[in-house]
C-alpha cells in the first residue's frame, strides 16, 4: 500500500447527502479509504481530504452539495475536495468549477476513488506533481479542468458499491444501513435517478449474508436494507432455477443469520407483494415497517408520472399490509405541485392519504430535473400553491402521526437503544421502535445498540417515552407480540 505522505497519515471525512443508498455508499467509501491508510478526520476543518458523496434528486439538494462545498473551501482551503455521487454524475462540469474541487467523479468510478487518492498526491516529496496520466481508470474518461473529472457511461457499470461497515467507518452508527441493490429500470417522468444510478442490479445474497453476519457479530441489533428499487432486488439473480425475490433475501437472511432485527428502507407499492407481507407480519425480527412511496393519489398524475400503479392499486396494497400488521408504521414519499397537478387532483390526494392508515409522509415539492420528460412539461405550478398544498399534507401527517402515537401509550414495544442520552436535557435514553417511533426512556442511561421491551407510559413532542418492561410485561410481550395489537380499528380524519 503506498501511502501518499511517508510522513505523516492523511486525513479524510466524508459528507453523505441523501437517500439511504447512498448513506451506505458513503460508508463503503469511508471503509475503503480507511483500509488505504487515510484516517478519518472529525471535521472538515482538520481533514486533507474531504469527499462530498452528492445528491441530485432536487435542485436545492445540487444547491445544498454546492454550499458545503464553499463552506469547505472557506474554513480549509488547503483541503482536497472531491465530488462523486448523483450530482457528480448528472452534471459534473458545474461541480468541477467549483473553486478547491479537485476532482469530480461520478458514480460509474465511485468504487475507484479510494484508489485515486491513495496514488497521487498533489506533490511529491521534492513538490512534484504526479500526472494524473499515471492512473489507468478503466472504461471511463479523464477530463482535465480546473477539476479532474473521472467519468463513465453509469448504464455500462455494473459494479455496486456496497459493504455496510466494520470497524471505524460505523462507529457512529446504531443501526447501518446495508445497500442490496441499486440502480433503477423504471422511468418515473420526474425522476433523474435512473440516469445516475444505472441499471437495477443486486448484491448477490452470499456477500449479503456475509455483511449481515459480520454486523450481527459486531453486536448491532438492527440493520436497514437500503437500495435504489429495493423492492426489484434479485430480478437480475437467479438462485435455485428461478428468479429471484426481495422476500427471498429476507427468508435467507432470517435461516442463515442472528441479527435480532431487519428493517425495509422504502420499497416501491406493488413490491409489497401478500408473499413478502406475510413474511414481514409472521416475523418478529422483521421491523413492521411499511414505506411506499405513493407520490400523487391522482390517478391522471400517476399516469404522467409514468408510475406503474394507479389509487386503488395503492389502496390495496397498504390495505392487504394493515389487514396483517395493524401497529405497523405506514410512511409514504409523496410529492406536491406536479406539472399540471389541479386542485382537484391534490384534493384526490389527500383525500386517498386521509383515508389510509398513514403514521408519517415525506412530502417533496416537485422539482424540474433537466434530461426528465417532466421538465418539458408545460402548467408548471405557483410556488405559493405548492408550498400551501404541502402544508396541507405535513399538517394531515402530523395529526395521523400523533394519533398513532397516543395509540401506543400503554403498550408493551420492542426498541432498539441509540446513542443519544438526552431528551432536550433531560436525562435518559434513546430509542427507535419495531414501528418505527422515537422513544425516551427517561432516567436510564443505556448503551446503544440494545433490543430491549419497554412499556409504553406517554407521548413527548415529536415520540414516546417508555420505562423497560418488567419480567412480566416482558414475558407478555415477547410470548406473542399480536396479542398487545390494538383491536381499534383506524378511525380515519
Ligand atoms: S422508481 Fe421511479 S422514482 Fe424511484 S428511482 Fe426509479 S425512476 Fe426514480
Amino acid at each position: 500500500m503506498l501511502l501518499p505522505y511517508n510522513r505523516f497519515v492523511p486525513r479524510f471525512q466524508i459528507i453523505n447527502f441523501g437517500c439511504r443508498a447512498n448513506q451506505a455508499d458513503g460508508a463503503a467509501l469511508e471503509q475503503q479509504l480507511a483500509v488505504s491508510g487515510f484516517q478519518p478526520a472529525d471535521r472538515h476543518s482538520t481533514a486533507d481530504v474531504v469527499v462530498l458523496n452528492s445528491c441530485t434528486v432536487t435542485a436545492s439538494a445540487d444547491y445544498g452539495v454546492r454550499q458545503v462545498a464553499r463552506q469547505i473551501r472557506r474554513a480549509n482551503p488547503a483541503a482536497r475536495i472531491v465530488v462523486t455521487g448523483c450530482y457528480a454524475q448528472r452534471d459534473p462540469e458545474e461541480l468541477a468549477a467549483l473553486p478547491g474541487v479537485e476532482y469530480v467523479v461520478g458514480n460509474s468510478h465511485k468504487t475507484e476513488i479510494a484508489n485515486l487518492l491513495s496514488t497521487c498526491s498533489p506533490e511529491n516529496n521534492d513538490g512534484t506533481f504526479v500526472p494524473l496520466a499515471s492512473l489507468t481508470p478503466s472504461s471511463g474518461a479523464l477530463r482535465t479542468t480546473t477539476a479532474k473529472i473521472l467519468l463513465g457511461d453509469i448504464f455500462a457499470h455494473q459494479e455496486l458499491l456496497a459493504a455496510p461497515v466494520l470497524g471505524a467507518a460505523a462507529r457512529d452508527r446504531t443501526r447501518p444501513n446495508l445497500k442490496v441493490q441499486d440502480g433503477c429500470n423504471n422511468r418515473c417522468s420526474f425522476c433523474v435517478i435512473p440516469y445516475v444510478r444505472g441499471r437495477s442490479r443486486s448484491l448477490p445474497i452470499e456477500r449479503v449474508i456475509d455483511q449481515i453476519r459480520a454486523l450481527s457479530e459486531s453486536g448491532y441489533q438492527e440493520v436497514v436494507l437500503s437500495g435504489i428499487n429495493l423492492g426489484r432486488y434479485g430480478r437480475d439473480l437467479s438462485g435455485g432455477g428461478k428468479r429471484l425475490r426481495l422476500a427471498d433475501l429476507i427468508r435467507t437472511i432470517l435461516d442463515e443469520t442472528m441479527i435480532a432485527r431487519l428493517r425495509l428502507s422504502s420499497v416501491e407499492p406493488m413490491d409489497f407483494s401478500n408473499d413478502l407481507l406475510d413474511l414481514m407480519a409472521a416475523s418478529p425480527r422483521l421491523a413492521k415497517h411499511v414505506h411506499a412511496p405513493l407520490q400523487s393519489g391522482s390517478d391522471r398524475i400517476l399516469r404522467l408520472m409514468h408510475r406503474k400503479y394507479r389509487s386503488h392499486h395503492y389502496r390495496q396494497r397498504i390495505e392487504a399490509a394493515f389487514a396483517r400488521m395493524p401497529n405497523a408504521a405506514y410512511g409514504a414519499d409523496v410529492m406536491v405541485g406536479f406539472p399540471g397537478e389541479t386542485d382537484a387532483d391534490f384534493e384526490e390526494t389527500r383525500r386517498l392519504i386521509a383515508s389510509l392508515p398513514f403514521t408519517y409522509l415525506h412530502v417533496f415539492p416537485f422539482s424540474r430535473r433537466s434530461g426528465t420528460p417532466a421538465d418539458k412539461m408545460s402548467e408548471q405550478v405557483n410556488g405559493a400553491v405548492v408550498r400551501e398544498r404541502g402544508r396541507i399534507l405535513r399538517e394531515l401527517a402530523a395529526e395521523k402521526n400523533l394519533r398513532f402515537r397516543e395509540q401506543q401509550v400503554g403498550r408493551n414495544l420492542e426498541v432498539v437503544t441509540l446513542d443519544g442520552h438526552s431528551n432536550n436535557g433531560q436525562r435518559g435514553t434513546a430509542a427507535i421502535s419495531d414501528n418505527f417511533l422515537d422513544v425516551f426512556i427517561p432516567g436510564e442511561r443505556l448503551d446503544g445498540n440494545r433490543m430491549l421491551p419497554v412499556m409504553i407510559t406517554g407521548t413527548n413532542e415529536s415520540g414516546l417515552t417508555a420505562r423497560v418492561a418488567d419480567a412480566l410485561e416482558c414475558s407478555y410481550a415477547l410470548e406473542s407480540p399480536s396479542r398487545i395489537t390494538c383491536a381499534s380499528a383506524y378511525s380515519g380524519v
